[in-house]
């Protein structure tokens, strides 16, 4: 038999600073891969260049390595699944795109947001106004667009129910057809969307175990469906909890207080941010400083898993910021 050895990510977009939240995964998907002795790769995802910044990609690598994060492969060093970062790796979402489009699994659409919205408030329209009524689904992959307009891709779905069974959350069913529609791979301004370019990288770079925030759970079988349709293998997924704000709320990039950046630039000693970090998802039992390596000694494959499983069963983990 053969052992694949383990192949973790972190992959973050640069559209802001990192919260806390945003580092806790980066830790989380760090420890699951360095218990496993398997090899860690920093991926940026920059593939939105209007929204993505270039001094957010060089503040999130020195966050992570202020926490005393560290990989194998990422944008600042070389390694077998180069380029790390999205922007310059277009060939291959091209090529994936082009196989979907050959096999006829992708059909090109005119609709504007508005058509969309019209469509789904019409008498008959669809309850859930998210999923896309199919107006453009008749069109072949080799129709000629409408003159001076260049339209979108969409996936063709089935009505199949793709089983995603999450090591932390057990197993997910999603019927394509139902709660998602025909979604997008290529937007109508040429940018691949997330799902295909994730889901590519994630297969072309060797990952075997995708961790990360329970905000993409969702997401997965629509990636799941993506890379068995492309013959490509699938990783395992991990879906951990997300860390909300004192209200509930989830942290998001525009909340500067909790960014990892202004933390390290106030000089907190960053064995403070780890040992809050693991105390709020339950990975050691009370707040206390500690490195990532310290904490990577009290912890074992086993341990972290079921931590991380209990963890996903409490409502949320609040964050109020590291001790002082
Ligand atoms: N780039 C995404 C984010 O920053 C994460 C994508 C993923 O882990 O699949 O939220």
């Amino acid at each position: 038999m053969t052992i694949i050895p383990s192949r973790g990510r972190y992959a973050p977009s640069p559209t802001g600073p990192l919260h806390l939240g945003n580092l806790r995964t980066a830790l989380v998907a760090w420890l699951h891969t360095r218990l496993a002795g398997g090899q860690f790769i920093l991926r940026i995802e920059d593939l939105d260049q209007t929204r993505s910044r270039a001094e957010c990609i060089e503040q999130i690598i020195e966050d992570l390595r202020w926490i005393g994060l560290d990989w194998d492969e990422g944008p600042d060093m070389c390694g077998p699944g180069v380029p790390y970062l999205q922007s310059q790796r277009t060939a291959f979402y091209e090529a994936a795109f082009t196989q979907l489009r050959n096999a006829r699994r992708v059909y090109p659409c005119y609709c504007s947001r508005k058509d969309v919205a019209l469509a789904a408030n019409a008498p008959h329209g669809r309850e859930n106004s998210s999923i896309y009524p199919g107006t453009c689904r008749p069109l072949a992959s080799d129709t000629a667009p409408p003159s001076g307009r260049v339209g979108a891709w969409r996936y063709r779905v089935h009505n199949n129910t793709i089983e995603v069974l999450d090591q932390i959350r057990g197993p997910l069913l999603q019927t394509l057809d139902v709660e998602v529609g025909d979604f997008v791979v290529r937007r109508a301004d040429r940018l691949y969307a997330y799902q295909l370019a994730v889901a590519v990288d994630d297969a072309l770079m060797g990952i075997t175990d995708v961790v990360r925030g329970a905000d993409l759970l969702d997401s997965t079988p629509r990636q799941v469906e993506l890379l068995n349709s492309l013959g490509l293998p699938l990783p395992r997924y991990w879906h951990i909890p997300l860390m909300t704000d004192a209200l509930g709320r989830r942290l998001s990039k525009r909340d500067g207080d909790q960014g990892v950046t202004a933390l390290r630039l106030q000089g907190r000693a960053p064995e403070c941010v780890v040992g809050h970090l693991a105390a709020s998802l339950g990975l050691i039992p009370r707040e206390e400083p500690l490195s990532t390596g310290d904490l990577l000694a009290q912890l074992s494959s086993a341990s972290l898993r079921e931590r991380l499983i209990a963890a996903a069963s409490e409502p949320s983990q609040v964050s109020h910021g590291p001790a002082a």
